[in-house]
């Protein structure tokens, strides 16, 4: 029997939170004295609901779960830091990951002086099973895994996961940032089937909101309230939560971008692969291809002279020699193919 509250640290299992000045009142025609905010500047003299209800019912709907079943915090990183901050003890537990993935679970780790543990992916860039379970002991209290995986663009094997979240008996964060780009369908139907898993999923990518910082924890209820118990209380601010209302509305201007990306993502890969300086690229789930240069030292740099940032990952475990390429719009994705093609070697030699 999975039980949330043995795998708590003790200072949170035993911890009374914040309560925010509105939690007894539910109504909306109050007169509201209690905050000390400013009566006037109306909307934003008003601090926002600190548990999200309106978005929470409307992220409810969009994805078929319950309102209990969501957490909203700034960005993922906010989730990925406070599951962390609720589970692990400093200097006691450690977190489990893989090798290579997206840097802020070691990031997060690190700053609670957390151990960390990354188990290399296979060479085709698979969960490599036995050298996670090799790692894996009673202090074990999360394992990090990202599918589509960031910076290998692949899904995992769907049995994998699942057997990693049958056997691991500690909380398993599944990062879906880029499920919207994938041909594999999200865990997110299955949460019921697991209590001891988190998804995670952004408005930072498909959903084209980066900038307003919104990041989403899907998991059975226990989890979400301990969630909820340790956040900062108006962790998402007004603003946000309004902007993120009106994308929701427009589900379909969503559907519309992706559909635009995946069809630029294949075009990019086709003229991509007629470079004589390309070696290999990656199949891709996600919103960028990893593509392996002759010379990709070279390569980077020539494109930053011509005002072209991509993400060097050449030398990352697993990775060597890839730069990473996030799909633009097709305007940007043909300059980045006029500029590739008048790559001159010589000029950028290895260094
Ligand atoms: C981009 C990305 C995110 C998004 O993080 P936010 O804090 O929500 O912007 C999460 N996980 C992975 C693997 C990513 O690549």
């Amino acid at each position: 029997m999975f039980d949330v509250n043995s795998l708590l640290r003790r200072n949170i299992r035993s911890l009374t939170p914040y309560s925010s000045a509105r939690d007894e009142y539910k109504g909306s025609d109050a007169i509201l004295l209690d905050a000390n905010e400013n009566p006037f500047n109306h909307p934003y003299n008003r601090y926002p609901d600190p548990h999200q209800q309106l978005l929470k019912s409307r992220i409810a709907a969009l994805k078929s779960v319950k309102s209990g079943n969501i957490f909203v915090g700034n960005g993922s990183d906010e989730a990925i830091d406070l599951l962390i901050r609720a589970f692990c003890e400093p200097r006691e537990d450690n977190v489990v990951s893989i090798n290579p993935t997206y840097g802020m679970y070691k990031v997060c780790a690190d700053i609670n002086d957390v151990a960390y543990r990354p188990a290399l992916l296979t060479h085709d860039h698979q969960l490599d099973i036995p050298s996670i379970r090799e790692l894996v002991d009673e202090n074990s209290k999360l394992l990090f895994l990202c599918s589509p995986n960031n910076p290998t663009s692949n899904n995992f094997y769907r049995d994998d996961v699942k057997y990693l979240i049958r056997t691991f008996r500690g909380i398993v964060v599944l990062d879906e940032a880029y499920v919207d780009f994938s041909c594999e369908a999200s865990f997110i139907r299955e949460l019921d089937l697991y209590p001891n898993l988190v998804i995670l999923q952004t408005f930072s990518k498909a959903w084209g909101m980066a900038g307003i910082r919104l990041g989403m924890a899907f998991a059975d209820e226990m989890i979400i309230s301990v969630l909820d118990h340790i956040k900062y209380p108006y962790n998402v601010n007004a603003l946000t939560q309004h902007m993120a209302l009106e994308k929701i509305a427009n589900e379909a201007g969503k559907q519309e971008w992706v559909r635009i990306i995946l069809n630029e993502r294949e075009l990019l890969q086709q003229e991509l692969v007629k470079l004589p300086m390309v070696r290999e690229i990656l199949p891709s789930d996600a919103n960028f291809l990893m593509v392996r240069f002759e010379n990709p030292n070279g390569v980077f740099r020539y494109l930053i002279d011509n005002k072209i940032i991509v993400r060097d990952r050449s030398k990352v475990a697993l990775c060597e020699g890839f730069l990473r390429i996030t799909i633009g719009t097709g305007e940007e994705n043909m300059k980045l193919m006029e500029v590739l093609g008048k790559y001159d070697p010589l000029k950028y030699e290895t260094d």
